[in-house]
């Protein structure tokens, strides 16, 4: 192969949430598992400079890279299924490129020169995607363009995307994901929408190369030899995607369909080396074939939408199937618990997770339902406002601090046992102001966090702004909670455990975001092993 970084894009037409990110992570696993080196891109449209300040109603979960990045959850699939971390360069949004160029524009960086969406835009995005090949870590990077064609705001990455084609030759090829709709009535897969939004794409200068088709029955030959005669492109570069029941099946499809072998062929890369996914593979079977199950309860206030969870939800699929197990995750709306109900919500519950989040909504119930696991002896794992709610519950019942709270719920309490630190306290602005990213954390040996983790030295991600307020320290050791991680620098508390209790864990960071497929995250791992029992 060729030293030059070769660049995929992927497109997505007719429709969104056709999967373009699982798409783009299973190309990116075959070619992985062909023993090249790969990353992952997503250039998302819309204005805001991250998904930081995005509620996640709108957006689904907010992702954080190591390097405190907040990104698309996107990103979080391409971790999982490529087990590399990504970084703020892998997720470039419109925001992010248009503050860019203003800046340079005030810096009197274009010489006078009138600044416009072509070029100086358009050179911004390409930058942003070179950027990633130039670190020469990569010999490909997959590039997803969010959106769907047609959209007004997806335009300048459209044209970037022809620009690069023209520029790269041989080392650039684009990927069209589109949707054949089945008509019952017929009985028939429709192409007309696929023809129309690849004319659309030929509109804007850009051929795709290779269609990906998602479908819900098989396509045949017949259909990819329409499709391929009316969106010139080769039949071999029809791809079938069907609905899959779980995405961790994608790969072995995409693999199924050739698509990185089409991939290959169409960046000039002869005689590759065969796929190996024996790890992947074996974690399929697993999940296909568990031997227990077990209930769950998740506990938050976003929990109509699961995608506000996403990371927790796919920690749980990999944490399940080490372990043979099912896990069986019951969605528990926070509001709607109260000291009434609660036995009867969590009666069948085998573990309970409360789960991260913002603001006072629902916060009772949260604090409610750890009240219940800690005295009913039910696994409880808290993920970052979970375990700040840990830490409220234990003043308020066994502390007796009866006002007790986080000063982030209660400004006036009299003992806010979550506070901000100093240099929190005079930030105005809500962007990127939290405390984001790896962190290292130092575990005390002979803790049950030393027993999962396995040693002392740990990074974790975080994302919050309050803390653990180290004035209450001795008085929560004293009354048996055990502080088990210590931020080494600054002696934040990063977990708290609760020995006498059979599985009692709360933790100021989001190991959600670091598991994945072939690397389940160990403290999911041991929750769901407690909850088994
Ligand atoms: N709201 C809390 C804080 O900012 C917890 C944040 C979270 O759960 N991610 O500290």
């Amino acid at each position: 192969m060729s030293s030059n970084t070769k660049y995929i894009f992927v497109t997505g037409g007719v429709t969104s949430s056709l999967g373009k990110g699982i798409i783009a992570a299973s190309l990116a696993k075959l070619l992985q598992a062909r023993g090249y080196t790969v990353t992952i891109q997503k250039l998302d449209p819309y204005i805001n400079i991250d998904p930081g300040t995005l509620n996640p109603y709108e957006h689904g979960e907010c992702y954080v890279t190591d390097d405190g990045a907040e990104t698309d959850l996107d990103l979080g699939h391409y971790e999982r299924f490529l087990n590399v971390a990504t970084s703020q360069a892998n997720n470039v949004t419109t925001g992010r490129i248009y503050q860019a160029v203003i800046d340079k524009e005030r810096k009197g960086e274009f010489l006078g020169k009138t600044v416009q969406v072509i070029p100086h835009i358009t050179d911004e995005i390409k930058n942003r995607i070179k950027i990633l090949g130039q670190t020469g870590q990569y010999q490909f990077v997959i590039t997803e363009i969010g959106g769907t064609v047609g959209d007004i705001e997806s335009l300048p990455y459209i044209e970037t995307v022809r620009q690069l084609k023209w520029e790269l030759g041989d080392d650039c090829t684009v990927i069209h994901l589109t949707l054949l709709p089945y008509l019952a009535t017929s009985g028939e897969l429709k192409t007309k929408p696929t023809q129309h939004s690849v004319k659309m794409l030929l509109e804007y200068g850009v051929q795709p190369d290779i269609l990906v088709c998602r479908s819900e029955h098989p396509i045949g030959a017949d259909i990819k030899r329409k499709i391929a005669l009316f969106c010139n492109v080769s039949q071999d570069a029809v791809i079938e995607a069907l609905d899959a029941p779980t995405i961790y099946e994608v790969p072995l499809l995409m693999e199924a369909e050739k698509l990185d072998e089409i991939a290959l062929k169409k960046l000039h890369i002869s005689q590759p080396s065969p796929v190996k996914l024996d790890k992947w593979k074996t974690f399929l079977e697993k999940f296909h074939h568990p031997k227990h199950q077990v209930t769950i309860g998740l506990v938050g206030k976003y929990v109509e939408l699961k995608d506000s969870y996403k990371s927790i939800a796919e920690a749980f699929i990999h944490a399940g199937a080490v372990n043979d197990c099912k896990v069986n995750l019951k969605w528990i709306h926070s509001e709607s618990l109260s000291e009434q109900n609660i036995k009867e919500t969590l009666k069948d519950l085998k573990g309970i997770l409360v789960a991260p989040g913002f603001g006072n909504r629902g916060i009772e119930g949260k604090i409610a339902a750890i009240k219940y696991a800690r005295e009913n002896n039910i696994p409880f794992f808290g993920i970052c406002l979970g375990m700040q709610c840990a830490v409220i519950e234990f003043a308020r019942h066994v502390l007796n601090l009866k006002d007790a709270h986080s000063r982030e719920m209660n400004p006036q309490t009299t003992h806010p046992v979550i506070d901000l630190l100093e240099e929190q306290k005079n930030i105005s602005h809500m962007g990127g102001t939290m405390r984001l990213g790896a962190y290292p954390c130092k575990i005390t040996e002979g803790t049950l966090a030393y027993k999962i983790y396995g040693q002392t030295n740990i990074q974790e991600r975080h994302r919050h702004r309050y803390e653990f307020n180290n004035h209450y320290m001795p008085a929560y050791k004293e009354a048996g909670m055990v502080l088990s991680g210590l931020n080494p620098n600054a002696n934040l508390v990063e977990i708290v455990e609760i020995p006498t209790h059979p599985f009692f864990v709360g933790v100021q960071f989001h190991p959600e975001y670091k598991s994945t497929v072939e690397n389940p995250h160990p403290l999911f791992v041991h929750f769901v092993k407690a909850s088994m029992k």
